[in-house]
């Protein structure tokens, strides 16, 4: 087979600023790419309105090149895809694959099935939506054999179950809008995304999407999935454990962390340097064979540095 040019991404959502977390995802996707000679594509999932904050995007854009970040290629706003989104959804309404499903989440809940996502959809609907009941969402069907596995660049070999750990997964929402799960497939596929680095809050959603590519006919990507950075509590940092945005005045400090926090071990003497200094550095030694393997990284062990 012909071998791809490595092309990577980082597709922040624009729910809040980029906070410490995400800049480890945005450091560690933009070096991967550049040591393996690739491309670094930038994708805005602002597919989620309920959830977004007005001025997030521009202030991520922002933010990031204050960092110092270039990207490859025009940056893409997902919020503009809605139609491919449609398509691809109306193929495998069309192939059986997907199905309208009138079930509220009350009536989810009292079938009393779990999974990892909470509530496991009890199928109630696949058959076709019960009597003279609407579709309110639109559910991918999960056939069997649905135990999905990938190796993980950094976290090893994954495996899960999709049929007791996930069951049939929301394409559509019932809100309107097209769900994560979908429009990252879709993206990725269409962008030539061939190596995804993102973070480990994301492992569980991977067999979810390679089931879907799978479906799709769409290439499976290479998976690097980072420790993720939590607060003093053991939460994930993000919008809502309050995580404060990155400062723009601390650049070269918070470049140093993020490259101690990923294990690449920078030299002391860079402490304080000027970031292109510090990019320089870490585009000559970065080693995604260096990431810690740990799920979490707490902050108070770092912050005690
Ligand atoms: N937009 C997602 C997030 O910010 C990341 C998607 C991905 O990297 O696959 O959590």
């Amino acid at each position: 087979s012909i071998s791809q040019p490595y092309r990577g991404r980082f597709a922040p959502s624009p729910t809040g600023p980029l906070h410490e977390g995400s800049l480890l995802t945005a450091v560690a996707s933009f070096l991967e790419a550049r040591v393996q000679g690739g491309e670094w594509l930038l994708r805005m999932e602002d597919l989620d309105p309920p959830r977004e904050m007005p001025g997030a995007a521009d202030d991520i854009l922002r933010t990031l090149e204050a960092f110092g970040f270039a990207w490859d290629g025009e940056l893409r706003y997902q919020s503009r895809r809605l139609e491919y989104y449609r398509a691809v959804l109306d193929d495998l309404l069309r192939e059986g694959r997907a199905y309208g499903c009138a079930c509220t989440r009350k009536e989810i809940a009292e079938a009393g099935k779990m999974g990892i996502d909470g509530a496991l959809y009890p199928g109630f609907c696949r058959n076709g939506p019960r009597a003279g009941r609407a579709p309110r969402a639109w559910r991918l069907r999960v056939e069997a054999p649905a135990l999905i596995s990938f190796d993980d660049a950094i976290q090893g070999v994954q495996a899960q179950d999709l049929i007791s750990q996930v069951g049939d997964f929301v394409l559509l929402r019932a809100d309107g809008y097209f769900a994560y799960q979908l429009a990252v497939v879709v993206d990725d596929a269409d962008q030539g995304i061939n190596h995804i680095v993102r973070g480990a809050d994301l492992l569980d959603s991977t067999p979810r999407q390679l089931y879907l590519q799978q479906c799709l006919g769409y290439r499976r990507p290479n998976y690097a999935h980072l420790p993720i950075l939590t607060n003093a509590a053991g939460e994930k940092l993000s919008k809502q454990t309050l995580a404060p945005a990155l400062d723009k005045g601390r650049v070269s400090e918070l470049l140093w962390q993020a490259l101690q926090r990923l294990g690449q071990s920078p030299d002391s003497r860079l402490r304080g340097a000027l970031p292109t200094e510090i990019w320089a550095w870490a585009r000559e030694n970065w080693q995604l064979g260096r990431v810690p393997r740990l799920a979490k990284l707490s902050e108070p062990v770092f912050g005690a540095m």
